[in-house]
């Protein structure tokens, strides 16, 4: 394999978690135990220091249907808020006409707060159900993969493009960078939302490793494919959301918007702390290991007990979280979600049943809560069954940085 940025060839593995199943596909029950299992393996680049997997499970079976929806979250929608605020305010606020693009549009949760602000939306999405969302709530929203060939399709050229998250799942990495560089407005900001790859380490949050997230980024890594491109970053900061979310805020390299200093500091912070090195990558790989056995032994202690365990939440990443901790049904009886389209559904590779929210009959003893970076949204939400002594076990502490 070569580096998915740089094309070297000079990759070293760092973190191994084992064969996985391709976690955000939730499974029928006839689907049980028919699921592909694929490496998940992150390496290091000794050229261009990007972490990233060394495997790519086709485009089509990751995002021709996923099942995701970013309006489900309180906190995700109220972030999505604040970005729109704050993009239409400090770039655009005199602006007439303004065109934003979202790629990865999901359910068009993003688009509508910019168009509350008077702004004409164009959503991408590649999950046809989702696009469909989308549409219904009056996004428009194409349903292709973009790309520089889809781009040009769009036929205009865009003030803003938001790319959360999803910009780093590609495989087509260079053509869609390409793509963005080619409907950028000259004065235009690219606002790239990505999962921090500092914050992830420090976090313990190695659920966010899974086969959709092919690359992982610190800031100097994302500046190195935007040069690449004709793009630099101008301004960057890092907001909660997802244990550590970047927003990095990036255009055209001749581009009219004056450096704030901040991504300057964040670099200088990288470098002390040596998290684009292998050695750093290597470090968190010991971690994880100390993390599953102290989750197994956890567990296990409840069970011991007789406690009756459920899952908060079926979140993708909890996927990652379960198959390499080897967490299965007899263990924890189900995960408890309240995404309509996951109902009656098992977990990929540990076969766990899902149940709605509303429909769990009894509340258990414990709740084990793969949605762990809501930790206070949850804990303040079921405040009720903390006074009725559920207890919250949460596998990876968010509060806590090593
Ligand atoms: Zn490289």
């Amino acid at each position: 394999m070569i580096c998915r940025v740089c094309d070297s060839t000079r990759l070293d593995p760092v973190i191994d978690l084992g064969n996985q199943p391709w976690c955000n596909h939730f499974l029928r029950r006839e689907e049980v135990g028919k699921e592909p299992f694929y490496p998940l393996k992150v390496v290091h680049c000794a050229d261009c220091e990007t972490a990233q997997l060394d495997f790519t499970v086709p485009k089509e079976t990751m995002f021709g249907d996923h099942t995701y929806l970013s309006g489900v979250t309180r906190s995700l929608s109220q972030h999505f808020q604040q970005v729109a605020r704050e993009v239409n305010q400090r770039f655009f606020s005199q602006h007439p006409d303004k065109t934003v693009l979202d790629i990865g549009s999901n359910d068009g949760t993003q688009l509508k707060h910019y168009q509350k602000l008077g702004w004409k939306v164009l959503g991408v999405e590649s999950s046809k159900g989702t696009a469909q969302l989308a549409l219904e709530q009056g996004v428009p929203t194409r349903n292709v993969f973009f790309n520089k060939s889809t781009a040009k399709d769009l036929r205009g050229l865009f003030q803003v493009i938001n790319a959360s998250g999803v910009f780093f799942h590609l495989e087509e990495l260079h053509s869609v960078a390409e793509g963005i560089r080619s409907c950028l407005a000259p004065d235009g900001v690219f606002l790239v939302q990505f999962l921090y790859m500092q914050k992830i380490v420090e976090n313990g949050a190695f659920d966010q490793i899974y086969h959709e997230h092919l690359l992982y980024y610190n800031l100097k890594t994302l500046e190195k494919l935007l040069q690449r491109h004709g793009l630099t970053c101008f301004d960057a900061y890092l907001a909660p959301i997802h244990g550590g979310s970047m927003m990095a805020f990036v255009q055209h390299r001749d581009g009219p918007h004056a450096s704030t200093g901040r991504e300057k500091a964040i670099l200088a912070e990288e470098e002390r702390k040596g998290s684009n090195r292998k050695d750093w990558y290597l470090n968190f790989a010991q971690r994880i290991a100390r993390m599953r056995r102290a989750n197994i032994e956890t567990l296990g202690e409840r069970k011991s007990k007789g406690k009756r365990i459920y899952g908060m939440g079926a979140p993708v990443k909890g996927n990652t979280l379960l198959n390499y901790f080897q967490i299965g049904p007899d263990t924890i009886d189900c995960l408890v979600e309240k995404n309509v389209l996951r109902r009656n559904l098992f977990s990929p590779g540990m076969h766990i049943p899902i149940r709605m929210e509303n429909e769990a009959e009894i509340a258990p003893d414990v709740y084990y809560v793969l949605a762990w970076n809501f930790k206070h949204e949850i804990l303040k939400n079921h405040a009720d069954l903390l006074a009725r002594g559920v207890e919250f076990l949460f596998p990876v502490d968010p509060d806590f940085v090593a």
